[in-house]
């Protein structure tokens, strides 16, 4: 017999009538609040004389072997039916019904139970309910832990006040960058940002002035940058940020794009601007990222001492 969806209507007609006429099988639909529908003749027959049950507790007529509750679970839908070992109130006999969820409501079928086998297949039943349960509640819980563990490491990498890759964080991919710019023959510039005379911003604006300000020039950092290129808060008032295939003169106008725009900021007062004196250097054959940022902070220190405000840039050996 092919198992399909979509049963045949025949076989569903057969079916039912053998179980429906069946003096063997019982047959109960109940609402969601455990009151019989409709009952075949078998389960009128044994349990009520032949009269009417429709409208009454199942309870009326079944109880549970364990008490007096009659808690009936239909299992999940589409999922394993539920075993429940039942006997007559009035009888004692035990009987083995599975519960099938159907539309508000459940159906019951069941027969006189074997009563070894049939606290088998009742265990079964709830076993098979209990590891679903559990495997919806894992599965719940390992997303809860793979969130928590993505929003750690961003943490981690992370400066809290402006959003961007932290030193440490901002080293390990510079490394990693370089390596693979090496390797492949790819260009990397990388530029170093100090604010200038950041001490008057505090001093003027006060700390949360000053903090305001750091937090604006990431954003003006984060704006300007592509995917391949990252920006981070070396500390203080200093930033850097490399660029991947980009050469001297491509990291130099994105630098004075920067501070063109920083120096154009009126953040804090109409009156009053903040400027940013950078380095900018290239990667060159066989460098790390310590010789690389050690030219771009001579360069830099070049840029305070030449009067500030301004870009100096230069590659390895020139
Ligand atoms: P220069 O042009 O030579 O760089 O002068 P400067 O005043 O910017 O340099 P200096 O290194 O002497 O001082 C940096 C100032 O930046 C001092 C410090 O209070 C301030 N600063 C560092 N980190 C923060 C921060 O997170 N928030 C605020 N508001 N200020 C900070
Ligand atoms: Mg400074
Ligand atoms: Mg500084």
């Amino acid at each position: 017999m092919k198992d399909e969806h979509v049963p045949n209507p025949n076989l569903t007609w057969a079916l039912q009538s053998y179980v429906m006429d069946s003096g063997r099988l019982l047959l109960v639909e109940l609402d969601d609040q455990g009151r019989i529908g409709t009952a075949n003749l078998a389960f009128r027959s044994r349990f009520a004389g032949f009269s009417r049950v429709h409208g009454k507790p199942l309870a009326c007529f079944l109880r549970h072997e364990s008490g007096d509750h009659l808690g009936i679970e239909p299992g999940l839908a589409y999922r394993t039916p539920v075993a429940h070992v039942l006997k007559g109130v009035l009888g004692g006999e035990a009987y083995l019904f599975h519960a099938y969820p159907i539309d508000q409501g459940t159906l019951l079928i069941g027969e006189l139970a074997n009563v070894v086998e049939s606290d088998i297949v009742e265990r079964m039943g709830h076993l098979a309910m209990e590891m679903s349960r559990l495997v919806r509640d894992l599965r719940k819980t390992n997303h809860k832990l793979a969130l928590a563990n993505e929003l750690n490491q961003s943490l981690a990498r992370t400066d809290p006040l402006t959003e961007l890759a932290n030193r440490r964080y901002f080293m390990e991919r510079l490394n990693t960058s370089i390596a693979h710019a090496l390797a492949r023959d790819h260009r990397l510039s990388l530029l170093m940002i100090d604010l200038d005379h950041f001490k008057r911003v505090n001093d003027r604006f006060g700390h949360a002035g000053g903090d305001a300000m750091l937090v604006a020039f990431a954003r003006l950092l984060k704006s300007q940058v592509r995917a391949a290129d990252l920006p981070g808060r070396f500390g203080g008032e200093e930033f850097v940020l490399y660029m991947l295939d980009a050469d001297l003169r491509a990291a130099t106008e994105a630098a004075e794009r920067l501070r063109t725009q920083l120096a154009g900021l009126r953040l804090l007062d109409a009156d009053f601007c903040v400027t940013a004196s950078v380095g900018v250097t290239e990667l060159s054959a066989g460098e790390t990222a310590e010789t690389l940022l050690i030219r771009a902070d001579d360069l830099l220190y070049r840029a305070k001492t030449e009067g500030r405000n301004r870009v100096i840039a230069e590659a390895c050996g020139t």
